[in-house]
């Protein structure tokens, strides 16, 4: 009797394994044209931009959600990537494999490094670096820490010819002249240029946010963006960050999640200009 119940068995156990990888085979999303992919880490950097879609159908590929919808009649996606390098790189994996995306847009919230740069302007990436990429010097038990005392990496994508010490990588340029031509936008801050450092942690020691702000010339901190941009890289697919700053140690000005919504205002006045330039 227990042998015969042992193909079903087999049957059924095969059937939830394949269901456990299908998200990513059976989406299936269809577009004629290639969608912008435009990445939040959190709903109070995606919500607004959600809630501006035409048409919104809700994908969800593991425990990433996509909303896939129209602005002018051109096919967006809002990726909730959720917090950290690790969830921003495999959100970004799967937005690429699934659909095939014509850029992907990475925004958001940051921290100020540079003391010039306050709450609730904006820092468009022109580069970007893994602030947690480096190898200390050696110290003996006893001898102490000293947070400068370290080599960076670089960053860690696959068969591509970085000039030797090169740690940055960069927004497309297209996308960058889009966003810095734009003057027809509701955005009442101020807009820089700058570099965004990404890892998982937030720093607050304002001595080690400058020698970062110095040495490497970072604008602000994120959980994101170097990530996003390294997968972008390895899949030869544009990208463009670009970040509000909610917080910033160096100017004594703390976290407000309430800018989230106005970077994301920037966000769709940008898709309006960008989608302009993409043939409909
Ligand atoms: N505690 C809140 C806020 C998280 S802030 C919550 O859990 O909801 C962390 C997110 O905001 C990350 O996605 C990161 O990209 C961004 N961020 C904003 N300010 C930051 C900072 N000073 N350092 C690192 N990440 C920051």
């Amino acid at each position: 009797m227990r042998k015969k119940f042992l193909p079903v068995l087999i049957i059924l156990c095969l059937a939830l394994a394949c269901s456990a990888h299908a998200g990513l085979k059976d989406l299936n999303y269809q577009s004629s044209l290639p969608p912008i992919v435009v990445q939040g880490a959190m709903k109070s950097e995606t919500d607004f931009l959600i809630s501006s879609l035409e048409e919104p159908v809700e994908y969800k590929i593991g425990s990433w959600t996509y909303t896939a919808g129209k602005i002018d009649g051109y096919p967006v996606i809002i990726s909730l990537t959720r917090m950290g390098v690790g969830n921003a790189a495999v959100a970004t994996a799967f937005a690429i494999e699934a659909f095939n995306p014509v850029a992907v847009i990475n925004q958001g919230t940051a921290g100020g490094h540079d003391p010039e740069i306050h709450r609730g302007d904006i820092v468009l990436a022109q580069r970007t670096y893994d602030i947690g990429a480096w190898v200390s010097e050696p110290r003996a038990k006893g001898k102490g820490v000293d947070f400068k005392d370290v080599k960076f990496n670089g960053p860690f994508f696959y068969d591509r010819n970085l000039s030797s010490g090169d740690i940055y990588l960069y927004s497309d340029k297209n996308l960058l002249k889009i966003i810095e031509g734009m003057n027809n936008h509701s955005f009442k801050g101020r807009i820089f240029k700058g570099t965004m450092a990404s890892s998982n942690t937030w720093e607050s020691r304002v001595d080690r946010i400058l020698f970062f702000h110095e040495k490497f010339g970072s604008s602000a901190e994120d959980m994101e963006s170097h990530s996003v941009a390294d997968i972008c890289e390895d899949y030869g697919v544009p990208f463009l960050g670009f970040r509000i700053l909610s917080n910033s140690a160096v100017t004594q000005e703390a976290y407000n999640p309430a800018t989230g919504l106005d970077c994301q205002k920037f966000v769709l006045d940008f898709l309006h200009e960008y989608i302009k330039t993409l043939s409909k």
